[in-house]
C-alpha cells in the first residue's frame, strides 16, 4: 500500500531512511488500529446496558397490570443503570489519567493514607465475603504525585483483589522502601488468595477492556478499565505496575513509585503513555 509507494519514492536516499519511514508508517497504523478498536469497544460496552434498559422499560409498560413483574424489571433496570454509571465514570477517569499531567497538582502523598482509603473503599464488599484485609509496613512514607490519581490506582488494585477472591480469604497490602540508583522507590504490594491469572492472560490484563472472564467481571460491576488506569497512573508518575500470579493460588500486584523528595526529577522525566 502507501508504505511501498513511499519506500519506492525515497529509495535513492538510502535503505536505512526507507526502513525508518516504513517503521513509522507501521507504528502509525498500529496506533490507528488501537484507537479504532477502543472506539468500537466503547460503543459496544455502552450499547449493552442501554439496550437492556430499553427492553426492560418496554417490559415494564407491558406488565403494568402485574405489580410483581414491574418490581422485578425495575430492579434489573437499576442494575443496568448502575453499570452504565460505573462505565461512564471509569471512561472519564481513564481519559483524565491519559490526558492530564498528574504532576501539575503534585504533592507529597502519605502512603498510609492511600492504603487506608483503598481499604475503606472495599470494606463493604470484603465484609459480605468475609475477606480479611491487612496492611503492613506502612511507616511514614510519601510518594510525589497526584493524590486523586494515586488513590484511584491503589483502590483499583485492592478492589480487584477482593472481587477475584473466594470467601474467607485474605488480602494483604505490604509497603516498603527500596533503594534504587535513580532515587528510592516506594513499593506497594497487594496480595490475594484468589483465582489467579494464567501466563497468557497476564500479558493482556492491562489493556483497556480486556477481561479474562467477562461474565465474572460484569457480575462484580467491573468495566475492564481498572488496570489500564493503574498502568497509566504508574507510568505517568515515573513508576510501574507488575503482576505475579499462580492460577488457583492467588496474585500479587506491585506498584512501584518514586519516593517524594528523593526522586521528583525522575518522575518528571517520564512523560505519560499514549
Ligand atoms: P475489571 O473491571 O474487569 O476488574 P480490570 O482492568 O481491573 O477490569 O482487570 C482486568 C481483568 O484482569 C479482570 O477482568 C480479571 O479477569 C483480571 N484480574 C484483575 N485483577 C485480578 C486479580 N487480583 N485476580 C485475578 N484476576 C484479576
Amino acid at each position: 500500500g502507501d508504505a511501498l509507494a513511499v519506500s519506492a519514492r525515497v529509495a535513492p536516499l538510502g535503505s536505512r531512511l526507507v526502513m525508518l519511514l516504513v517503521e513509522d508508517l507501521t507504528e502509525a497504523r498500529r496506533i490507528e488500529a488501537v484507537r479504532r478498536d477502543f472506539v468500537a469497544n466503547v460503543s459496544h460496552e455502552l450499547k449493552t446496558p442501554v439496550g437492556a434498559l430499553s427492553l426492560l422499560s418496554e417490559a415494564v409498560l407491558d406488565a403494568s397490570d402485574d405489580p410483581e413483574a414491574v418490581q422485578r424489571f425495575a430492579g434489573r433496570m437499576q442494575i443496568e443503570a448502575t453499570r452504565l454509571t460505573n462505565l461512564v465514570q471509569e471512561l472519564i477517569d481513564l481519559s483524565r489519567v491519559q490526558n492530564d499531567d498528574p504532576l501539575e497538582d503534585a504533592e507529597p502523598v502519605r502512603i498510609d493514607e492511600l492504603v487506608a482509603e483503598a481499604i475503606d473503599r472495599c470494606r463493604h464488599q470484603a465484609g459480605t465475603k468475609q475477606i480479611t484485609m491487612a496492611a503492613g509496613g506502612t511507616a511514614d512514607l510519601h510518594v510525589w504525585g497526584n493524590r486523586g490519581q494515586l488513590a484511584a490506582a491503589l483502590g483499583n488494585l485492592v478492589e480487584n483483589a477482593v472481587n477475584y477472591s473466594p470467601a474467607r480469604t485474605r488480602v494483604g497490602i505490604a509497603v516498603r522502601r527500596i533503594t534504587a540508583p535513580g532515587g528510592d522507590l516506594i513499593e506497594i504490594a497487594v496480595t490475594d488468595q484468589g483465582i489467579g491469572i494464567s501466563d497468557k492472560d497476564k500479558e493482556r490484563i492491562f489493556e483497556r477492556f480486556y477481561r479474562v472472564d467477562p461474565a465474572r467481571s460484569r457480575a462484580t460491576g467491573g468495566t475492564g478499565l481498572g488496570l489500564a488506569i493503574v498502568k497509566h497512573v504508574a507510568a505517568s508518575h515515573g513508576g510501574e505496575v507488575t503482576v505475579w500470579s499462580s492460577e488457583g493460588q492467588g496474585s500479587t500486584f506491585t506498584l512501584r513509585l518514586p519516593e517524594a523528595g528523593a526522586a521528583r526529577d525522575r518522575a518528571l522525566q517520564h512523560p505519560a503513555l499514549d
